[in-house]
């Protein structure tokens, strides 16, 4: 008898995917869409959108300390979503799980409570100048209130951040880097992993942003090394208002609350209060129970999906990206990160930024012009800003060439 040979895998289809996200069949401007906006948020697969209108529908309640069947319903979806995302980035307890309004919203978090509780003058925060100013601007507000210095780590002509130039910076002085993953401005994929061993060994701790990576590739927190994780479920095809901060429980448990209120307390006396374990210390208030409904399902969706195959696709679009791109006169790339994810961020010669999205929104092609939230990176370029295309995994061949075909004949319109 011959044994059977390795089941054969089928290839990621994309086109079969995209059948799962309801706007991506529209026209716009006459033409059937191509949404290159992934990087500034993604769009919603049915499942998402049917979890939050049976949440709506059927078990609307606030959740917690609920004593009827409504509540019980809506605290049980609640968690059952935060344990989905816990999975998801491979969170060793879900009271390690902190949901916030978004990416911005946990690194706050992290930089009024830690920050104000931990540094003092002198004291020193690392961050790259890839960062999205919601990785920069957090620091230096602690930073005037408590004397700390914000300091940026070079990043190179390709668009890398400097090692070696880390590694100078990190002395006794650094108490936080803060990096991200992937830079949502150039698509650099950071090496975030020997990033935390280098600055763990300098006595530093690790914040990564990652509001880039989770939606294009399977994300360990605990292979991963760093102190904390943050990342917004818009940009992973959940809702808007609802993301995540994750990190080591030893350091949440020592920090102090960030906001006061309901749910975050254990006693409240005017003598004193106390507060509640993790996560809740770190919720308070009504949280946004239909946005981490919803986020649930979206990780739950990914869960359904062959992510390595995905990755590999979105690798597939940006290849031949750069191979049309080469046909382009006058197209210039900003940034050559050896390691990239689907975003592809370029400027036309003679043409700004912005008219060459309008140009391509007449053809029905979605992308984004401007500084991309990272200024600084901008000024290290000596440019405005850029027109980026992201990719996701709805995303084909198809919405390449169309790209490209709109680049082409916004030049000729222009020329
Ligand atoms: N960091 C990066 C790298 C981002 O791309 C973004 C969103 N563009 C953010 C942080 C902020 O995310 P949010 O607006 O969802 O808080």
């Amino acid at each position: 008898m011959i044994a059977p040979g390795p089941a054969a895998i089928p290839a990621f289809d994309a086109a079969r995917v995209r059948r799962d996200f309801p706007i991506l069949g529209q026209q716009v401007n006459g033409q059937p869409l191509v949404y290159l906006d992934n990087a500034a948020t993604t769009q919603k697969p049915d499942s998402v959108i049917e979890a939050i209108d049976s949440y709506y529908r059927c078990d609307n309640a606030n959740v917690h300390r609920g004593v009827h069947t409504l509540s019980d319903r809506a605290t049980q979806r609640f968690e059952q979503a935060r344990q989905s995302v816990a999975d998801f980035i491979g969170s060793p307890a879900t009271s390690q799980v902190i949901w916030t309004s978004g990416t911005t919203a946990a690194i706050n978090l992290v930089a009024y409570s830690w920050g104000h509780s931990r540094l003092r003058s002198g004291d020193r925060i690392l961050v790259s100048w890839l960062e999205h100013h919601s990785n920069i601007v957090p620091w230096q507000l602690v930073a005037a209130a408590t004397g700390a210095e914000v300091v940026p780590v070079p990043v190179t002509d390709e668009g890398e951040i400097d090692l070696s130039a880390l590694d100078t910076l990190l002395d006794e002085r650094v108490k936080l880097v803060a990096v991200n993953h992937v830079s949502n401005a150039l698509g650099t994929v950071n090496p975030v992993r020997e990033i935390a061993r280098r600055a763990h060994a300098a006595g530093a701790l690790v914040l990564v942003d990652g509001a880039q990576s989770v939606a294009h590739w399977p994300v360990d927190v605990a292979a991963l090394d760093c102190d904390f994780y943050t990342f917004s479920g818009h940009k992973l095809f959940g809702p808007t208002g609802i993301g995540v901060l994750w990190g080591r429980e030893a350091l949440l448990d020592a920090m102090p609350p960030f906001l006061g209120g309901g749910e975050m307390i254990e006693q409240v006396a005017f003598s004193a209060s106390t507060f509640n374990s993790l996560p809740f210390k770190f919720e308070a208030g009504t949280p946004n129970i239909a946005g981490a409904i919803g986020l649930g399902a979206a990780v739950e969706y990914l869960a359904g999906i062959d992510r390595q195959g995905a990755a590999a696709h979105e690798a597939a679009l940006l290849q031949r990206t750069l191979e049309l791109a080469e046909q382009v006169q006058g197209l210039r790339r900003i940034g050559h990160p050896r390691h990239a994810a689907g975003i592809f961020s370029f400027l036309l010669e003679g043409m700004h930024p912005s008219d060459l999205g309008m140009l391509l929104d007449q053809q029905g092609i979605a992308v984004r012009t401007g500084h991309h939230c990272a200024q600084p990176l901008m000024a290290r370029f000596g440019i405005p800003g850029t027109v980026r295309a992201s990719y996701s995994i709805y995303n084909t061949q198809e919405d390449v060439s169309r790209l490209f075909e709109g680049i082409h004949k916004a030049q000729r319109l222009f020329a």
